[in-house]
Order: structure tokens, then sequence, then C-alpha cells
């Protein structure tokens, strides 16, 4: 591992000698003029330090020890994976990767990578990865573990540095040293899906070429230019005629509400009519603060998955359920729109993998919170879930006995 000492000593011995001393070829012209120390007085880009290298080159080398057949299988899995609507990009195969963005990399490492792969590495290896997988989702993301999130993701970085050198040879590089100084970063910065360089980059591609590749133009130019507040509020009418208002919307006529019992029954405890038909009025999308789901009567949404979602439990014996959302409701006498949901109940936990590795207590906790391992049958009936229950969209990974289930990390990153 690099420490401050080291790092000095060897960039001084390259001074002197004029060699290069484990890379190192001199010190840095930076060290006499910043008044702050590096790190803390220059943000590191998870894009390019993690996405871009780190992951990219572990993602090669990971690939390199696998065989032909099982290179072939995964290669397929990567490529054919359904992600929502909203993703411009997914993922790309590894046999492709010298052509990869950085969206995509973040799709395989955040997502894919574990469902994907649990079945063709041994566990030690996996469990090793998978530190590194967790510790920057919750990096990324809200703080869903609580105010400790960040303790929690540094002292997993911080394991999968420790023992890098178990697993790989010369990988060590300084990048991955990089990592070590996350945990300051978020702390004075807050999440990494707030800091990316590449808004940045695709405005100045942007003014260049009259073309973007995002949905959060206006967000982006306010943001990183500090446009004031007013002049956001006018934006935001102008473009008010592309933005979808929220609540439900496509409306589905000739939806049967009288061949679903739970429909039923819950008419008839909430509403006094008479008449399912005339009193129910059945929608296949739905939106709330700009996020669209689908549901399963929405038959234009091609390979997408935005039916599938984590919800909320009325009681706080289980905090969240997963399911298809079928189709959204509403009923005369009221303003509430409703989901059906197909429930698919959680069957196991992910960290059950990794019991027989030294890195089962530290990875359960964060593990657990990011990936379900779901069954591949629904109950026997449906949920009726008010939409302020919906938590977010999930990405689904059919590993052919179950289910694994993740959430999606970010709504308002760079895309
Ligand atoms: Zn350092
Ligand atoms: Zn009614």
């Amino acid at each position: 591992m690099r420490t401050p000492g080291n790092f000095a000593r060897d960039s001084s011995t390259a001074a002197q000698l004029k060699s290069n001393e484990k890379g190192h070829l001199g010190v840095s012209i930076f060290s006499e003029i910043l008044d702050i120390k590096l790190p803390y007085s220059i943000i590191i880009d998870y894009a390019h330090a993690s996405l871009l290298r780190h992951s990219k080159s572990m993602f090669v080398e990971i690939y390199r020890r696998l065989s032909p057949v099982i290179r072939a299988t995964i290669d397929i899995a990567l490529s054919q994976q359904p992600f929502p609507h909203f993703f411009h990009r997914r993922m790309k195969s590894f046999k492709d990767l010298s052509f990869i963005k950085a969206t995509e990399i973040l799709n395989i490492l955040f997502y894919g990578f574990l469902p994907i792969f649990h079945q063709h590495l041994q566990h030690d290896y996996l469990g090793h990865f998978a530190l590194y997988i967790c510790a920057m989702r919750l990096f990324h993301g809200r703080a869903i573990l609580g105010p400790r999130t960040s303790d929690i993701a540094n002292d997993l970085i911080m394991k999968y540095y420790h023992d890098f050198n178990s697993f790989y040879d010369g990988l060590e590089n300084f990048v991955l040293h990089l990592h070590s100084h996350y945990q300051s970063q978020y702390r004075m910065y807050g999440t990494f899906s707030h800091l990316g360089s590449f808004g940045q980059e695709s405005l100045i591609g942007y003014i260049g070429s009259n073309r973007k590749g995002t949905t959060h133009q206006g967000d982006i130019i306010c943001e990183n230019y500090g446009i004031d507040l007013m002049l956001h509020h006018q934006i935001e009418n102008i473009c008010s005629c592309t933005n979808i208002a929220d609540g439900p919307f496509d409306p589905d006529l000739n939806f049967d509400f009288r061949s679903n019992d739970s429909v039923i029954n819950f008419h008839n405890t909430e509403c006094t009519c008479r008449s399912i038909k005339c009193c129910l009025r059945a929608f296949r999308r739905y939106a709330v603060k700009q996020r669209v789901y689908h549901s399963l009567t929405y038959n234009r949404r091609q390979k997408s998955v935005s039916y599938f979602v984590r919800y909320y439990s009325k009681d706080n014996s289980t905090p969240y359920f997963f399911g298809k959302i079928v189709m959204f409701f509403k009923y005369s006498n009221s303003n509430c729109t409703y989901a059906l949901i197909e429930r698919y109940p959680v069957q196991g936990q992910l960290s059950d993998l990794f019991v027989s590795t030294m890195y089962y207590e530290l990875l359960s906790k964060a593990i657990n919170h990011l990936f379900y391992i779901v069954s591949k049958k629904c109950s026997l009936f449906h949920d009726i879930v008010h939409v302020s229950r919906l938590s977010e969209h999930c990405i689904v990974f059919d590993c052919e006995e179950y289910y694994i289930i993740t959430p999606v990390s970010s709504y308002d990153e760079h895309d």
C-alpha cells in the first residue's frame, strides 16, 4: 500500500537519481505551489479514476482469467440485459471493452457484475471484488446506511486495497491508491453521483457541436455555472410543454377490473358505489417527479423494463417488497392513484454466497441492502399499493432459478 511517507521518499529518490523509482519520476511541481495539501486541494473525478481506469483494467484482468466458453456466456448476458427506459446506455460485452463508455462501465460495475459473474468466479475472489462494488455504490448513491454510510464504504475499500496483492500482480497503481481518499471527499462534497466531470465535458461538447447526450442539460448548466435561480425558473416554464405532469396517464379503457379479486375487494372496502366498471379507470403509465413508471399493460415499452419496482411495505417487519406493476388505477371518489402489483417474494440473501470467505462479515450489511435474491414465482394475490409507496425502479437479472434484483442507484446523474 502507498503511504504519504513512501510516496515522498520515492519521489525525492527519483528526483535525485533521475530514475524511475516504482513509478515515481520526481517531485511534483504542485508540491511547492499548493497551500492546501494534495489530495484535499483537488477533487478526484471518480468517473475517470474508478470507472475508466480502475474498473476497466479489472474487467480486462477478470475476463482474461475466464475460459472461452464462460466468456461467451457472459458476453451474451451483458449485451442482452434489459434496463429501465431512461437508461440511454446499457452494458457492453467485454470483448468490446476498448470502445466502452464510462456509463456502460458504471452499469456493469454497479448492477450487472455480481448477478452475471457470481456463478462463474470463485467465492473469495468474487468476494474481494464485491468489496469494491459495494463501496463504490455506497459512495455514489443516497446514504442508504444512514450517517455511517461513508465509514462503511471506506472500511470496504480499505480492505479491498489491503488485500489487493493477494489476488492480482502488478495492478496496484496510483488510481487504486486514490480510492483511499474517497471518504474525505465524500464528507466534503457529498455523493459521487453529483461530482462526475462528464456533465462539464458534455457541456463543452454541446457548445462545440450543438448536440447533447443528457436528459439534465438545463440542470447541469445551472449547477456548474452557478446560474441564478430566477433564470432557472423561467427556463422551467418554457420547457413545461415537454415535461410530463405528475400523475397517471395513458388510460387503458379496456382493462377488465372484474377479473381481479384484489381489485374487487379493495373497491368494495374503499368505495360505496355499485359498479366497478363505471367507477374505476385504468392507466398504463404513471409519472412522479419526472420519473415515469411503466406497467405490464403498456405494450410499447419494447425491451425496456420500467415496471419492476421496489416499494415500501405498510408495516415495518419487512421494509420493502418487489414486484411487477400490472397497471395503475383511480376510482371516481378519490384523487389517489394506486398500482396493482404482482409481488415476487425475497427468497435469500446474496451475502450467503460469501459465508465461507473472510469477507462475509464486512460485506453482509452493504451487499444485502444493494442486491436481493427474489423468487421467480409471484405470490397468489396482487398487492394494491398507493403510488407514494413506490420506492424506485429495479434492474432484474434472470439467474435461471431465481432473480437477482438491484435498485437504481441514482436518478439525477449525468447520463
Ligand atoms: Zn494519497
Ligand atoms: Zn366505486
